[in-house]
């Protein structure tokens, strides 16, 4: 179980320069607990109106919940969904258009419903419950919401929920696939934490060194459960949820997404903006992440190959570019003005190569995280995420464009190996 209170004195006191703080006020994680959901949102200041937004899969995984609330007294107007799985502006207004006459919100359901529920409740200043009903992903506990806005993903600062409630029975019933989504996610805080070190190095980026030290104790627990994921285990459930949690409150702790999300999350969120372009859905994107991790970890150990480097002149074929993003284009060409490469001295590249290397032999090598990875049951490679072979190579080629931000990946575009 965690200790809220006492990681956040033990993060009071931390001296990287950025004072610490997080939204999230309880964490209430149990068997059996959810017929108490009434009280512990009584206990925490919820007035008697709420807002339930859910879908019609996690309505059902999260039985009783309705009851333990009526009994309690709370009033409930609901949004329900069909199947919610893409997180879109229009349904953060329709959320918000909801709020005028509630005391707060409880998401019933991680993922998509509850990033809208974020940034709605954010944007409108209401208290928020996540009742979880699946350890798929780790973005319930983050501060930043990624929402699409006409096939363009981008993350707008939204806010953490102030309760977290999760019966572990219920967690434990969650479909494996869910469960295996969960673990991809988690594999890739390995490539998160190389970019995040690596751009402290090169351009001077904020780091923290113990909220990078939280999510790297919280992936190698996980990564030790690989054998026990897919199982209805109570116990390994509520661990995998626990190490999602960790890594969500580590975003939370420095306001944004490094300690959770590398260049690995922006191959899957190109994928998924292609993939909407042409109106189809992608798959669970925990499942994404962890193949497009196992793509990164396999580039970044060729690179750290080159036992020297050379810089090379940066030259973006601009007109490529475009072809890769197509409509999306003017959303890209927005955060390359100027290009990020423009905010540091390329020479530092060179100068910190050594470093680099041993950063990138800090975390397991591409064949430990594989063989993790196909011990839990999870997808390992592009086909089994409805990627093409074009489309992986697109992505490889142009994503780091679409954010403006310093990766290991971005800075491969700025050297060769030296013979
Ligand atoms: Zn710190
Ligand atoms: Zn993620």
């Amino acid at each position: 179980m965690i200790d809220i209170e006492k990681l956040r004195a033990e993060f009071a006191c931390c001296n990287c320069g950025m004072p610490h703080s997080f939204g999230i006020e309880a964490v209430e994680v149990g068997s059996g607990i959810t017929s108490r959901t009434g009280e512990i949102l009584k206990n925490n200041g919820f007035g008697s109106k709420l807002l339930v937004v859910a879908d019609k899969n996690t309505i059902a995984a999260a039985e009783g919940v309705i009851e333990a609330l009526e009994s309690e007294g709370f009033v409930l107007s609901y949004r329900m969904h069909e199947d919610l799985r893409v997180a879109e502006m229009s349904e953060v207004c329709a959320i918000e258009g909801l709020l005028g006459d509630v005391d707060g919100v409880i998401s019933v359901g991680t993922g998509s419903l509850h990033d809208v529920a974020r940034l709605a409740c954010a944007r409108q200043n209401k208290r928020l419950c996540l009742f979880a009903t699946a350890p798929s992903m780790d973005g319930f506990a983050s501060y930043s919401a990624p929402i699409t806005d006409g096939c363009f993903k981008i993350t707008y600062p939204a806010k953490s929920p102030e309760v977290i409630i999760a019966d572990t029975r219920i967690l434990a019933k969650a479909p494996a696939y869910l469960k295996l989504a969960g673990f991809g996610d988690m594999v890739g805080k390995y490539v998160g934490l190389i970019d995040w070190q690596v751009s402290h190095l090169i351009s001077g980026e904020y780091y923290c060194e113990r909220v990078a030290a939280l999510t790297r104790e919280a992936t190698d627990e996980i990564m030790a459960l690989a054998d026990r994921i897919m199982k209805e285990d109570e116990e390994s459930a509520e661990a995998v949820f626990m190490g999602l949690l960790k890594t969500g409150i580590g975003m939370s702790l420095v306001k944004n997404s490094r300690p959770a999300s590398g260049t690995e999350h922006i191959l899957s969120h190109f994928w998924e903006c292609k993939k909407l372009l042409e109106g189809k859905l992608s798959d669970f994107h925990g499942k994404k992440v962890g193949v497009a991790t196992l793509m990164i970890l396999k580039e970044y150990q060729r690179l750290a190959s080159f036992e020297d480097v050379d810089i090379v002149d940066e030259v973006i074929d601009w007109a490529a570019v475009k072809n890769a993003y197509g409509e999306l284009y003017s959303d890209v060409e927005k955060l390359n003005n100027p290009p990020i490469s423009h905010e540091f001295d390329h020479f530092e590249i060179k100068k910190n190569w050594q470093k680099i290397r041993e950063i990138v032999a800090s975390v397991p090598s591409y064949d430990e995280v594989l063989c993790k990875m196909k011990l839990a049951g999870c997808a390992t490679q592009a086909d089994e995420i409805g990627v093409s072979d074009e489309l992986v190579e697109l992505g490889m080629a142009y994503h780091p464009h679409m954010r403006h931000r310093l990766s290991l990946m971005r800075l491969s575009y700025l050297i060769k190996e030296k013979v």
